[in-house]
């Protein structure tokens, strides 16, 4: 991303040479002040009318050579920072989310219709950019729908989404998969672009769509109990919800999101996850410190984002909350971003 630096706000050092009584005026590293992890750069300034040729001649030219200067710069740290480690995360609402690498675009849970009065739902005109390909929403590789509850998925909006978007690919849970299959009526022009794994309970498996991989794993939503060792015969209808958790590797990013699963009673699951996460999700189904330390410490989650808020987010208000509240990164708007580098 542009770094814009004004001159007026750098603070210089003076540096003293051995040689007295040369001395010159430094800067920060302007790369550090712009993250640039490539380039190292800082400005020089010398003492006017000291110093002879080729010093001279920038002092006799320095308003044009500062200007001129400053400009290479920025086009420099531009170039430089390098965009393969930047994903940009865009906020639709509730566990909507839109991921852009320098590759891909990943959506994830982005047409929930139902239960607003309890959870912030994407409005209309985000949907139908979605539907339509409208940018940001433009050449979408991958949508993922991590269950069928209808705060997450809308099959109608899915099915329009697959129809105008033919090359995007879509993966979502056998609930899913069946629920599109017997309302959509064009089922059969979208089946093609979707994957629909088949995987127990803490299975995960690989899935490798264009220059994106994505680790599926079937994580348990979330539930006063945990379902390990429980007949699925004893299930209740809302346990039986198959909930994926997706690690999805971007170019240089990985990110985690598990849907509505329950990360204290996924420990299982989890375990499957071998690798680093940078940003990962706390939601409303588990927002106390074990949750957040399972994502730092077993997961080195370096960003963790909370989702899934409920409406008007009286949990935020928590002392329990406000415990974790600073560890936490926050989207407040619908079509927020960040740039994560
Ligand atoms: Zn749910």
């Amino acid at each position: 991303m542009p770094q814009i630096f004004r001159q007026e706000e750098i603070e210089y050092n003076d540096l003293q040479s051995d040689l007295k009584p040369y001395k010159w005026y430094s800067s920060p590293r302007l790369s550090d002040l712009g993250k640039s992890k490539d380039l190292f750069l800082n400005m020089r300034e010398l003492d006017p009318d000291k110093y002879s040729y080729p010093y001279h001649l920038a002092n006799k030219n320095r308003r044009k050579f500062n200007k001129l200067y400053w400009i290479m710069l920025v086009i420099t740290l531009c170039g430089f920072t390098n965009p393969a480690k930047e994903l940009k995360v865009t906020y639709l609402a509730n566990c909507g989310y839109l991921y852009e690498s320098s590759k891909s675009k990943v959506l994830i849970d982005p047409f929930g219709t139902e239960y607003g009065g309890f959870f912030y739902l994407p409005s209309n005109e985000t949907m139908l950019n979605i539907i339509k390909g409208n940018v940001p929403f433009d050449k979408i590789d991958l949508l993922l729908i991590t269950h069928i509850h209808g705060d997450h998925f809308n099959a109608k909006l899915t099915e329009s989404f697959l129809l105008n978007n033919i090359k995007a690919k879509m993966i979502c849970p056998a609930q899913v998969y069946k629920q599109m299959k017997d309302s959509c009526k064009s089922f059969d022009m979208i089946k093609s672009q979707i994957i629909s794994p088949t995987l127990s309970l803490s299975e995960m498996r690989k899935i490798k769509i264009n220059d994106i991989s994505v680790s599926v794993i079937r994580m348990q939503h979330g539930s006063v109990r945990s379902l390990e060792g429980v007949s699925y015969s004893d299930y209740t209808d809302y346990e039986k919800t198959e909930n994926f958790g997706y690690l999805i590797h971007f170019d240089k990013k990985i990110v985690f999101h598990q849907g509505d699963a329950c990360l204290k009673l996924n420990e299982k699951a989890l375990k499957a996850i071998d690798c680093p996460v940078d940003i990962a999700y706390l939601s409303y189904f588990d927002w106390d410190s074990t949750s957040l330390n399972i994502l730092k410490k077993n997961l080195k989650a370096q960003t963790v984002i909370f989702m899934h808020a409920t409406k008007p987010a009286k949990e935020l208000e928590s002392e329990q909350f406000k415990e974790i509240t600073p560890q936490l990164t926050f989207f407040r708007k619908e079509l927020e971003s960040k740039v994560f580098n």
